[in-house]
């Protein structure tokens, strides 16, 4: 199922996690019309910019693909509203800025991104209406001896 010019319903709902474990990953049809409009309003846009394919690493998460993966309850992935890319070859701190400036997003979240590493990391955004058109960078940080992920507001490279 198409569900806009450049992006297929089978790049959101493929799942390493589901497919170990056997776990069901079909969303329902409100939550695919979500993913319709995530492609529409972001994905599509970045797709037409850079003209190169955006490789979807995690797109639509049912409630029990979620929980295997230990995500936040609230997780936009759940609803359809998220995805998580890269485009190969440029670096995910460029692509989160030509987005910050140019797009309108519900959340735009630079994760685990390292300086001077180009391809680390990955860009995790979300489309929803009413949009806040809010930023983050996410890093790992040992606090206390323990690794944890640490939010900070903006695109921080
Ligand atoms: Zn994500």
């Amino acid at each position: 199922m198409k569900l806009s010019p450049h992006f297929h319903l089978s790049e959101f709902t493929q799942s390493q996690t589901a497919t170990r474990l056997m776990l069901d990953n079909n969303p329902e049809p409100a939550t695919i019309a979500a993913l319709r409009l995530l492609c529409e309003k972001v994905l599509e846009p970045v797709r037409e910019n850079y003209g190169r394919p955006v490789l979807i690493s995690s797109g639509y998460r049912s409630p029990e693909v979620n929980r295997a993966l230990r995500g936040s309850r609230s997780s936009q992935h759940v609803k359809g509203e998220a995805a998580d890319f890269e485009i190969a070859g440029i670096s995910n701190l460029r692509l989160c800025q030509w987005m910050e400036r140019r797009l309108n997003y519900d959340q735009l979240i630079l994760e685990f991104y390292e300086t001077d590493i180009p391809d680390s990391g990955w860009v995790h955004v979300s489309y929803r209406e009413p949009y806040r058109n809010q930023e983050l960078t996410a890093r790992r940080v040992v606090r206390n001896g323990r690794r944890t992920t640490e939010y900070r507001n903006g695109i921080i490279g």
